[in-house]
């Protein structure tokens, strides 16, 4: 199946001929990806599967809350196989990181995704690049599925859909979200409390991550381009995880005057990753492609290998040369 398109009717029979099934998300997890996987494990449950959760890589702390958080196993070392493997907000395979090898095990393969890059790279594929949020999928498999909404799937899904949306504030925001919205507020979604650890509150090495960040701050391209760079010392310093980095770039586009912002961080791996942000009308899928990166029009990632400062300036280079029409 190689067109881009929703099919919970593939994935729905898929999941009622499986008994076992291992549900999985990305390396460095987010809201929409942990809220996709545990709002299905809640719904698998219901439908007596038996679902495993797999992830390469920590849950953040702040989404601890999640029914079913605790439950994400790394892949390594794991013995077993599974009818199926269904993994979630998975834009490409080797976002899999080494749940790739669960393919391996699986008898069938599907994904729920909404990332406009991604190779359908699973036997079924339902695939929306236009959706706001891998969790709006989620919601149409439940239906598709006939499992009802309750107030514990319907925290893991606002929790995608808002953390995808930018609080409901990006342009990707659309009246489905909303839609979507009032069904979890008519069945009891604790929103205030929710949006409070999802959105305010910050632990300290992330506040003080944020200052760093903030104090590093640089403009390219006629001030256009928003520069941040972090290195492993700056992580030292504030008692900073990589998970802490995660919403930091967002502050280089709250500048007047700015249309992208970039943050640049050392991995514990000797690696080079960039967050990359844009103001519509602009895109900088494309320019994170270049690097062999990939993502969203408005928010991209790339990691490379080698020195942070050198790749970070061919990175600038490009978004200098998008700002200009010349990429
Ligand atoms: P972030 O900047 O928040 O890490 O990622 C923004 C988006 O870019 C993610 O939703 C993901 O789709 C994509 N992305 C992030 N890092 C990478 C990467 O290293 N490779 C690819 N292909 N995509 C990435
Ligand atoms: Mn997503």
């Amino acid at each position: 199946m190689s067109e881009m398109r929703r099919n919970p009717e593939a994935v729905a029979e898929l999941i009622q001929e499986a008994r076992t099934i291992a549900v999985v998300s990305h390396v460095n997890p987010d809201g929409d990806t942990i809220g996709c996987a545990t709002a299905m494990r809640l719904a698998l449950k219901k439908l007596g599967k038996e679902a495993v959760l797999f992830c390469d890589g920590k849950i953040p702390d702040d989404l601890a809350f999640l029914p079913g958080a605790d439950e994400f196993r790394h892949p390594e070392g794991y013995e077993g196989a599974f009818d199926l493997m269904l993994s979630v907000d998975v834009s490409d395979p080797r976002r899999l990181g080494s749940c790739a090898e669960l393919m391996k095990v699986s008898r069938h393969t599907a994904q729920i995704d909404h990332h406009p890059t991604n190779p359908l790279f699973m036997e079924v594929n339902s695939v929306d690049g236009k959706a706001p949020a891998a969790c709006i999928m989620i919601r149409e498999q439940l239906k598709v599925l006939g499992v009802p909404l309750d107030t514990e799937i319907a925290k893991c899904l606002y929790t995608g859909i808002s953390t995808d949306t930018g609080n409901f504030a990006f342009a990707c925001t659309n009246a489905e979200c909303f839609d979507i919205m009032a069904e979890l507020m008519r069945i009891g979604l604790p929103i205030a409390k929710l949006n409070r650890i999802l959105f305010r509150v910050k632990s300290r090495p992330q506040a003080l991550l944020i200052g760093r960040a903030l104090g590093k701050l640089q403009f390219r391209g006629d001030g256009k381009i928003a520069v941040m760079l972090l290195t492993l010392q700056d992580f030292r310093d504030c008692g900073a995880l990589a998970e802490h980095a995660d919403t930091v770039v967002n502050y280089g586009m709250d500048t007047v005057g700015t249309e992208m912002a970039l943050l640049g961080r050392e991995t514990e791996d000797g690696k080079a990753k960039f967050s990359l942000r844009a103001k519509e009308p602009i895109a900088i899928n494309d320019v994170a492609q270049s690097f062999g990166g990939g993502g969203h029009p408005q928010a991209s990632g790339i990691t490379m290998e080698g020195a942070l400062e050198p790749a970070a300036e061919q990175v600038i280079e490009a978004m200098e040369r998008k700002l200009v029409g010349s990429l």
